[in-house]
């Protein structure tokens, strides 16, 4: 079974994947990770993006420079597209790579961890949804301390993602947050039992 798993920013979506892995020992393909990974110095999706933007968003040493693609495509919905024309499918023949390959290894679950599962139309690789949800009030207060910013800066950054309600709508399995990690831990215990089971 392919779960994914997603939620928005301060949901708890991290600590999911984490007892995921950790307890129940499941291989995590993670959507960061390979977008992050895909533009390191010499990788394909570096050089995919050096040649549709220009030698300005390299660095001197050769790296990419976030700043200045963060500023293009802050500025233009054409460079933003492209950028999204330019790596979905590098991102997307990795994530089917790595899942060929846990298959191959027999891996009975795995998990995709992906915050854009929906908006990036990420479902079709998936078997089952899994949605963490929180309250605003607390994600708010759990994003202000783990990443030591303004509540402004917290709620800005769950403004302009797809509303926790559209992800629930949209879920096939929902574990609520609100609780204690202990909480959290049993809820997760709770729904690989309810996996396990399907
Ligand atoms: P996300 O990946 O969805 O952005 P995280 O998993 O990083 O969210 O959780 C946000 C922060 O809240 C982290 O610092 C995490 O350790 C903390 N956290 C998550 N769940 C709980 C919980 N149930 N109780 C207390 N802190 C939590």
């Amino acid at each position: 079974m392919i779960i994914g798993l997603t939620g928005g920013i301060g949901s708890g979506k991290s600590e999911v994947s984490a007892i995921l892995k950790n307890q129940f020992h499941l291989p995590i393909i993670d959507a960061d990770t390979i977008s992050e990974d895909l533009v390191k110095p010499g990788r394909k999706g570096l050089q995919a993006v050096s040649r549709a933007f220009g030698e300005a968003v390299l660095t001197d040493d050769g790296e990419l420079n976030r700043e200045v693609l963060r500023q293009r495509i802050s500025q233009n919905d054409d460079d933003m597209r492209m950028l999204n024309s330019v790596l979905h499918p590098l991102i997307e023949s990795e994530v089917k790579a790595q899942i060929e390959e846990y298959t191959r290894l027999g891996e009975k679950h795995m998990v995709y961890d992906c915050p854009l599962l929906f908006e990036a139309r990420q479902e079709k690789f998936v078997d089952l949804t899994v949605v963490v949800v929180c309250d605003d009030e607390e994600r708010t207060r759990r994003i202000v301390k783990r990443d030591r910013c303004t509540e402004e800066d917290a709620r800005k950054m769950m403004a302009i993602q797809l509303p926790q309600e559209q992800m629930v709508s949209r879920a096939d399995i929902v574990i609520d947050n609100n609780g204690s990690i202990d909480d959290l831990n049993r809820a997760v215990a709770f729904v690989m039992d309810k996996i396990d089971r399907l």
